[in-house]
């Protein structure tokens, strides 16, 4: 059963059981869909029922962040572990490359899902990138066929929320992929375009601190977390008084 923080389910999986599931699904070729909201979806899927409905109905709905797992404490519900899209990506990766599997890359500016392809491919050996295309692109059609041409086991979709869910249950019957997860700025990670937090800052849970110190201009979006602190800790009171 999901656990519920503020009207969005989470899969309380270890990360080693969220990767088994992964590859089970990579196996079958189910075109499972994995989302992994933070406290800024959960704020975001609030307002938009869409958006909610699509997170409900992923295959795997995956904790991304610190602030869901203070959330689910708060309301009595721990989570096992935060697992992060990224680290559940990479380390997905990391286990398809021993099989020679391979992944496509969608998403990001201009020239970016190619130099993550290449570190990738670096980072992984046996792990064949089939494709990349960046994610500013006019029409579906062409995307979708260039992706079943190169009929992926896994396909990183980082078009930001809402837009990569939205785009992912869209083409879902259509794609030729073993499983596909909307992982946001992924890709400007894995091309070293952007720098993820150090792990001391990962482990001890502020890595959205890093990142406002890097990107100030993130504020107004992060001012989201202390909302959804709040939210929570409302709903902790009402069910109290129930
Ligand atoms: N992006 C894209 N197409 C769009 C809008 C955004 O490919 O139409 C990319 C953008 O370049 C960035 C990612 O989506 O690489 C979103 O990054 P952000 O940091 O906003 O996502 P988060 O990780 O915070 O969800």
């Amino acid at each position: 059963m999901r656990i519920d923080v503020l009207g969005v389910g989470f899969d309380n999986l270890a990360m080693d059981e969220a990767l088994a599931a992964g590859m089970e699904h990579i196996r079958r070729r189910s075109r499972a869909i994995v989302v992994t909201p933070n406290p800024e979806i959960v704020m975001a899927a609030r307002e938009d029922p869409e958006l909610r409905e699509l997170l409900q109905r992923a295959e795997l709905v995956l904790p991304d962040g610190i602030g869901i797992l203070y959330g689910a404490r708060l309301l009595g519900k721990p989570l096992r572990e935060k697992l992060p899209g990224i680290d559940f990506a990479d380390q997905l990766m990391a286990r398809l490359a021993k099989e020679g599997g391979s992944a496509f890359l969608l998403g990001a500016k201009p020239g970016v899902a190619e130099q993550a392809a290449r570190n990738l491919e670096r980072k992984h050996p046996g792990l064949k990138i089939a494709g990349t295309h960046h994610g500013y692109f006019q029409e579906d059609g062409p995307i979708v066929a260039a992706i079943n041409a190169a009929k992926p086991d896994l396909l990183l979709v980082c078009l930001g929320c809402p837009k990569q869910e939205k785009w992912m249950f869209r083409h879902k019957g259509e794609l030729d992929v073993g499983l596909m997860a909307g992982l946001g700025g992924s890709l400007d990670v894995f091309a070293g375009v952007v720098r993820r937090a150090p792990p001391a800052f990962q482990k001890l849970g502020l890595e959205w601190f890093y990142r406002l110190c890097r990107e100030p201009k993130r504020i107004g979006r992060m001012m989201k977390l202390p909302a959804f602190l709040a939210l929570v800790c409302t709903q902790k009171a009402h069910a109290r008084e129930k």
